[in-house]
């Protein structure tokens, strides 16, 4: 081990701060159980034996895109034969099947492409409909890449556009479309979509607003490590200034069916050590995700020992990572997530989006 390794090491255990050469040695030193060591004791210090999960539903609502990324296995152009689009009265009635289905939904999930002709009203009253719809579920819609947009096409400023949202009935936005805040590496992986300027003027503007919003890295493309722990970096540092990130999570790049198939998905290795790293560089974040869905379910279980507190959810219907290849089934039963939790020796705390506890099933209680 090197001596700045070491360093980083000491400084981890002491609950110090990480700077870019002292993450990139522990990094480089690869050695995994150290990695999980470290960021498990971080992760038990911020949230002791809990591990959350929420019950919710993805809605995509359309794929229809005028970015077309070149990482993007879910964006169509118009004419394509499996582009679709859906009306707000499908969206209600799929919100309303979703909590009928599951009487403890606690949020509704939206994100979808860059229709390149819906009007930002479109929008709003999507938002609007499902809050009547269900008065006491959270919605957490629209990354801050579709915020952009929303602001190119109304016309307006992207504090006016969030207030709108707000006042419709937004609670939370997720934080996809980070990938890495690298306009270099944007500008192959996604030239057309929001910059890293861009993406980070709407989250500080959210938070601001105070709507809390999730942030994102997206890994195993062309970045190299160097730049995965800058990206966390930057992060970190939007989080010192306005504390409004909830969570955060990594999202392992799945190249089928994308303009880079060239390349190939990182192992498990990688998405073990990328969760350890965010645990150990975002000091100031409470949450960090292990997303079972793009992980599977048995890496997403092994990351609870690297420093994850949060699965995520039950998800039910997701489009979008699973038009990339993802092979993992597009909701999980609750009873599974629990018996995952409890299995890795964790309590398993049911949370709604701004991690209040619902129930809790620990070692003396069935719940
Ligand atoms: S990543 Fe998002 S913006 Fe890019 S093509 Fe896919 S849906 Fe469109």
């Amino acid at each position: 081990m090197t001596p700045i390794a070491e360093t980083a090491a000491a400084k981890i255990r002491r609950g110090g701060r990480l700077d870019l050469d002292e993450a990139l040695a522990l990094y480089e030193h690869n050695d995994l159980l150290l990695l999980a060591s470290l960021a498990r004791t971080v992760k038990e210090r911020k949230s002791g034996r809990d591990i959350y999960f929420n019950v919710n539903r993805h809605i995509n609502l359309t794929n229809i895109c005028a970015a077309r990324c070149p990482l993007c296995a879910f964006g169509r152009g118009p004419g394509s034969a499996d582009a679709y689009v859906m009306e707000r009265e499908e969206v209600v009635a799929v919100a309303r099947r979703a909590a009928e289905e599951a009487p403890d939904l606690s949020e509704i999930h939206m994100v979808s492409a860059l229709h390149p002709d819906k009007p930002f009203s479109y929008y709003l009253g999507i938002v609007a409909a499902v809050r009547a719809a269900l008065p006491q579920v959270h919605i957490k819609a629209f990354t801050p890449v579709e915020i952009c947009h929303f602001a190119a096409i109304g016309g307006l400023p992207v504090g006016d556009v969030l207030q709108a949202l707000k006042a419709a009935g937004l609670d939370s936005l997720p934080g996809g479309g980070a990938e890495i805040l690298d306009d270099g590496i944007r500008s192959v992986i996604c030239p057309r979509k929001a910059s890293s300027a861009q993406w980070t003027e709407v989250v500080m503007t959210a938070h601001r607003l105070g709507i809390p919003t999730n942030a994102s890295l997206l890994y195993g493309h062309i970045e190299t490590p160097r730049q995965r722990l800058e990206h966390l970096i930057k992060l970190r540092s939007i989080q010192d200034e306005t504390g409004g990130f909830q969570a955060f999570v990594a999202f392992p790049f799945h190249p089928e069916n994308t303009g880079l198939p060239q390349l190939t998905r990182v192992g498990a290795w990688e998405d073990l050590r990328m969760v350890a790293m965010a645990r150990l560089m975002l000091d100031n974040f409470d949450h960090i995700k292990a997303f079972w869905m793009m992980l599977t379910l048995p890496v997403a279980q092994l990351a609870l020992a690297f420093g994850a507190d949060d699965l995520d959810g039950t998800v039910a219907e997701e489009k979008i990572i699973h038009a990339a290849g993802a092979t993992t089934g597009t909701s999980i039963a609750r009873e599974d997530i629990i018996a995952v939790i409890r299995e890795a020796g964790y309590i398993a705390v049911e949370r709604d989006t701004f991690y209040n506890r619902r129930r809790a099933w620990g070692d003396d209680d069935n719940g």
